[in-house]
């Protein structure tokens, strides 16, 4: 190809809102434009290294026997009704009308799409596992799109759902998943970190994510020093670390020791750093309790102390009855914080967040500040693991101004239930093998997901088993963002003059570059182009009339891998040569022309061939 032919608008100007490399590069590349906030169009140059990306994921889809189709971007509004996602999905979901007054969806994913697809075909346990994907336009209403197209409103996504007829099946291919997850991103030269992950509050049973190393990345990673230990904090666990005082008297069977329950007055005194330096005490020995509300809570209530029944209404067919709202304390060890996302996991619940103040008011009968957990008997209480470790605690009284001290848990109080539901912090020690945990900020890349019957109940998906009996398939899904990819390998592969591509997914795999496309160097190009070519490699010619320092930076910003440059004096030696050098390389080496062909068309089929065994 041609530069001149080609459409490749590079600019030495930085767009004023580009703050990662990545956003710079794809825009001064000219590989990307920006239309309108959250939406980009590719040009011709970021297109390849977009469509190599897509063909990698493909092949290695296609290698696991997922069958690709094609459906709508548009999707019918009922099918979301039904999943109920059109109210729960909130102002991302892009919902429009058609003339007729109809209303549709612009698929944000496509659960809804795939489910309605496999239930109008299923009908015998023999048609599972259905394996399918798709590679298709999303969009989600962001409310903050940045980072270019790191997270953009519209974007392309692999997206795969899988229907099993049993657990083993779907696990079958949920492992498949991740082990091509492993290869697509190995192809494309990323180092990812795959993460266990929050499989949210309906059903999933696993999950797991596929991170980056990000200082934007939006997720924090917990990371094992010892072990290959690694989760989202979501969903991070640690070892339970009963503060050393209270282990150490536990061990002794201190808590017979410890003086009686005794009510104190606390004139004033809220936060917890107040109270320690009131008491003279550390953080660690005040039980701290904090009042959720959650919604569409799953999990069974009936008999927990406390509890009342909220309003109800059964979803359409199948899945348990939801309660829609619910009110919670939930005690944890002073000087650690509640995991709102294990919380939700715990208590199956769509959503849980702190409750408004008059409700911690009309459920602790106290300003808020004043919850504990002993003697409160209006909402169940859940106590953090940390909790049943405290046998001489200070905590709320349920009453303005006042505190106990000398709470012990079996004693004075004990809860309803109890759960992990700390956040895990850098120093806390690994669940697996005791190591330190460390923090890394990730970016998600792709995510697998066991979503069980939440949409085949839902939405009536069955079949026929072996012996005549109805039957709802279990299902996953496994997502892929293009975009967010494109852009996270240039972020791993850049320098200060621009991109340095894997040749994967190089938009070309060689430039070449005539000081003048004149005479002897026009021919000895064209040469090179036509054999380079002939052998499978992707070339770009530099044919454009412009200083050599110019096309050099281009080059260097555009990133292709190798680069040949030929000029007069070179090629007019005794034995002709050009310049070689690789983009990632400082200096470049004089070869023959086919010396330079036959080392560039070695590496590359090796470089393209690695990792596709
Ligand atoms: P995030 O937490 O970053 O918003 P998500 O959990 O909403 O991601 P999924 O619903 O799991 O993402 O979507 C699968 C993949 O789609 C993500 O891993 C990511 O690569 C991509 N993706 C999601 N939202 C965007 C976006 N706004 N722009 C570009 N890619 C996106
Ligand atoms: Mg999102």
């Amino acid at each position: 190809m041609k530069y001149s032919q080609t459409f490749i608008p590079t600019l030495r100007e930085v767009p004023g809102d580009a703050v990662i490399a990545s956003h710079r590069l794809m825009f001064r590349s000219g590989m990307i434009r920006k239309l309108s906030n959250g939406l980009f169009a590719y040009l011709p140059l970021g297109l390849r290294s977009f469509r190599k990306v897509e063909n990698i994921i493909r092949e290695e889809m296609d290698a696991i026997g997922s069958l690709e189709v094609k459906p709508t971007v548009l999707i019918p509004g009922e099918l979301w009704k039904e999943s109920g996602r059109w109210d729960s999905m909130g102002e991302a979901l892009l919902r429009v009308k058609n003339r007729l007054g109809a209303d549709f969806v612009v698929s944000p994913t496509a659960e809804e799409a795939f489910t309605s697809l496999v239930r109008n075909e299923l009908s015998s346990y023999r048609q599972l596992p259905l394996l399918l994907y798709q590679i298709n336009t999303k969009y989600r209403d962001e409310i903050r799109p940045r980072y270019g197209v790191m997270r953009s409103r519209e974007f392309v996504m692999k997206d795969a759902y899988s229907f099993h007829a049993d657990d083993l099946s779907l696990d079958e291919h949920y492992q498949a998943q991740g082990r091509a997850y492993r290869r697509i991103f190995r192809r494309c030269g990323l180092t990812v970190i795959p993460v266990k992950a929050d499989s949210g509050a309906m059903g999933g049973s696993g999950s797991e994510e596929f991170m980056v190393e990000s200082e934007i990345g939006d997720n924090t990673l917990l990371l094992c020093k010892s072990c290959d230990y690694a989760a989202n904090v979501e969903k991070a666990e640690c070892k339970l670390d009963y503060s050393p005082r209270f282990s150490e008297e536990l061990a002794r069977g201190a808590a017979n020791h410890t003086p009686p329950l005794e009510k104190i007055d606390t004139p004033e005194l809220k936060t917890i750093e107040e109270l320690c330096g009131f008491l003279k005490t550390e953080a660690e020995n005040f039980i701290k309790t904090l009042i959720y509300r959650a919604v569409h809570v799953e999990l069974d209530l009936s008999g927990a102390p406390g509890y009342r029944e909220p309003a109800k209404h059964r979803p359409a067919t199948g899945i348990p009855e939801i309660q829609e709202e619910a009110f919670f304390a939930v005690a944890i060890r002073g000087d650690l914080d509640v995991n709102e996302a294990k919380l939700a996991a715990v208590l199956k619940a769509s959503e849980v967040s702190l409750a408004a103040d008059t409700d911690v008011i009309r459920i602790t009968g106290a300003p808020v500040g004043f919850a504990g957990p002993v003697g409160l008997n209006t909402v169940p209480v859940l106590l953090d693991e940390t909790v049943t470790g405290m046998n001489d605690a200070v905590t709320g009284a349920l009453e303005k101004d006042k505190h106990y001290r000398h709470a012990a848990y079996g004693r004075d109080f004990t809860g309803w239930l109890t759960a992990d539901v700390r956040t895990v912090k850098a120093g806390d020690r690994c669940p697996i093998c005791g190591g330190e945990l460390y923090e890394k900020k990730g970016n998600e890349l792709g995510h697998i997901f066991k979503l069980g019957y939440k949409y085949t109940k839902s939405m009536g998906v069955s079949y026929l088993d072996e012996n005549g009996k109805t039957g709802f398939p279990t299902m996953g899904c496994y997502g892929i963002g293009l975009d967010r990819t494109l852009a996270s390998i240039i972020e791993e592969h850049h320098d200060e003059k621009g991109i340095i591509w894997p040749v994967p997914v190089a938009p070309y795999h060689v430039s070449i570059i005539p000081i003048k496309y004149q005479g002897a160097v026009k021919d000895a190009c064209d040469t090179l182009v036509t054999e380079l070519e002939r052998a499978g490699l992707e070339v770009l010619l530099d044919d454009r009339d412009e200083r050599a320092g110019v096309k050099f930076n281009d080059a260097d910003l555009m990133g292709i891998p190798w680069r040949i440059v030929a000029g007069d004096k070179n090629l007019a030696a005794d034995t002709p040569r050009v310049e070689v050098k690789r983009r990632s390389e400082k200096e470049p080496r004089l070869m023959t022309l086919r010396g330079a062909m036959a080392e560039i068309t070695e590496a590359v089929q090796r470089e393209l061939a690695a990792g596709r065994e």
